[in-house]
């Protein structure tokens, strides 16, 4: 079942690169142009999320925030104005989940929906797979091409990461962030240690899905 995340922003050039995107990732994505239609679509569309602009014509974004909070848990992410601090305090405050910062890159946003509803659903039983490469969360079994691989600790954690954002380009600190709640000493360098071993015992015959994405990151290509 596809989630489906609507965005009040309107901006419609915003709003319609947002929707490329998302559905690219898999989402019904679905927009509404001002506040009071946004307002009215998260009740009858009943999203998994909601992407709202703090600016918008006939109801602002924090008042739509308020007012869906006093009856709906859905996780909401505010899109805010670079440099205005007090835009993201009030954001949280008022009961949304996350905030992103105009202008944004499009795969971060991506990210940001993922990680947010996976939060908002709590560790959901999955099994993940990429090509001949399969990974099961809960067992924390790998599979590759059907033979059961061994990983250590860092590399199943990064690896799972790597599989839950699949086409996405990963940066070093997102990795770090995802994989090991940001408990992680020695930062940079080791991601780039740990990938490398990593693939080394994945990458077999012409199956070569992580990519290294020069100046960026990481990408696991499926
Ligand atoms: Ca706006």
């Amino acid at each position: 079942m596809t989630n489906t995340i609507l965005i009040i922003e309107d901006e419609k050039r915003i709003a319609e690169w947002i929707s490329i995107y998302l559905e690219r990732a898999g989402f019904t994505a679905e927009n509404a142009y001002d506040g009071k239609m946004g307002l009215q679509l998260a009740r009858t569309l009943n999203p998994d999320l909601i992407l709202l602009d703090l600016m918008l014509p006939q109801l602002n974004g924090m008042e739509i925030c308020r007012i869906l909070r006093q009856d709906s848990d859905v996780p909401i992410i505010m899109l805010t104005a670079k440099g205005r601090k007090e835009d993201k305090i009030n954001g949280l405050d008022c009961g949304a989940d996350d905030y992103i910062t105009k202008p944004f890159d499009p795969d971060e946003l991506v990210v940001r929906v993922k990680t947010v509803l996976r939060r908002s659903k709590g560790h959901v039983q999955k099994i993940l797979s990429c090509g001949i490469l399969s990974l099961d969360e809960t067992t924390q079994k790998v599979l590759l091409d059907g033979q059961t691989i061994k990983l250590s600790k860092a590399q199943f954690d990064i690896l799972s990461v790597f599989m839950r954002y699949p086409n996405v380009v990963l940066t070093r600190n997102q990795l770090i962030e995802q994989a090991f709640d940001n408990n992680f000493e020695s930062f940079d360098r080791a991601i780039d240690t740990h990938i490398r071993r990593l693939r080394k015992i994945i990458h077999i015959h012409n199956f070569a899905p992580i990519q290294t994405i020069y100046g960026a990151g990481y990408k696991l290509v499926c």
